[in-house]
């Protein structure tokens, strides 16, 4: 049956169910050895909000980003982006990994990192033409790194390097946007440049989904956030999910009473 299909990059999809979240996790168990990374999980992100995934370490959420991007594979649950599988829509979704876990070894200059967020739009073997060149210093220029075109990403200082991942993550002209703590190990002047641009992007209807450590910050930054500790402790707007209940059922006895006081206020 053909009625109601329509062709995107060349391939034959259903039409988009547009009441669909952009992305959606339902009853997400993952499992690497015995021991549940994610259980039962349940997300929901909306267009146009910026959400923040908080919990300590090893509570699953950089494994949630992974299990959304196919690159583990859950035991059970579902995931939707746009209301299709995510396999359909990964031209719509870009990804930022933890710095820490991308080889830096590997000789490439930021023009082509950025250029790389194209390589869908380029595909593998047509000519890179000028106008992309333009495309992607562009994009570089939205995160203060024009003048490092030519430069090896190895070079840079950690902080760079973060906002050139950026920057080829805006070349791919995504709608949803999922980084893995960008903040980590980055200067201040890097931080306010990332939150400003995600913010830019969130104007413009973008979903934006950010592993956070910082808990003093999560407020000033996002309208949303997720705790999770393998489970869901809490789900909603940033004012209502940070209490002190939800953080120590996240963190457990990890946060100091005076941490718990400065971060709410
Ligand atoms: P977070 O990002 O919240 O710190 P992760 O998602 O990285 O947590 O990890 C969740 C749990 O899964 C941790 O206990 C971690 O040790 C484990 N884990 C993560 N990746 C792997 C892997 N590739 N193999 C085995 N265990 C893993
Ligand atoms: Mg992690």
């Amino acid at each position: 049956m053909t009625l109601g299909l329509a062709a995107r990059d060349g391939r034959i999809v259903a039409p988009d169910d547009t009441t669909a979240a952009p992305l959606a996790v339902r009853g997400l168990t993952v499992t690497y050895g015995e021991k549940p990374a994610l259980f039962a999980l349940e997300a929901t992100f909306d267009a146009g909000v910026m959400s923040a995934i908080i919990g300590p370490n090893g509570a699953g959420k950089s494994t949630l980003l992974k299990a959304v991007l196919g690159m583990v594979t859950p035991v059970s649950g579902n995931i939707r982006a746009f209301g299709r599988p995510v396999s359909e829509v990964l031209s719509r979704i870009a990804y930022v990994p933890q710095r820490a876990t991308v080889d830096w070894d590997f000789p490439t200059r930021v023009i082509d990192v950025v250029l790389m967020g194209m390589a869908r739009e380029l595909g593998l073997l047509r000519p890179i033409r000028q106008d992309h060149r333009d495309r992607a210093v562009a994009c570089l220029s939205r995160v203060g790194m024009e003048h490092f075109a030519d430069r090896q990403i190895g070079q840079l200082s950690g902080g760079q390097q973060q906002r050139v991942f950026l920057a080829r993550a805006l070349a791919q002209g995504a709608e949803l946007y999922l980084l893995d703590e960008p903040f980590a190990g980055v200067d201040a002047a890097t931080e306010k440049t990332i939150v400003a641009v995600l913010k830019s992007l969130r104007d413009a209807g973008a979903t934006v989904v950010v592993v956070h450590h910082d808990l003093a910050t999560v407020a000033s930054y996002f309208e949303r956030a997720l705790l999770i500790n393998t489970t869901r402790i809490a789900e909603g707007p940033v004012a209502d999910v940070l209490t002190s209940e939800t953080l120590q059922a996240t963190y457990g006895g990890r946060l100091a009473q005076a941490q718990l006081a400065q971060i709410l206020g």
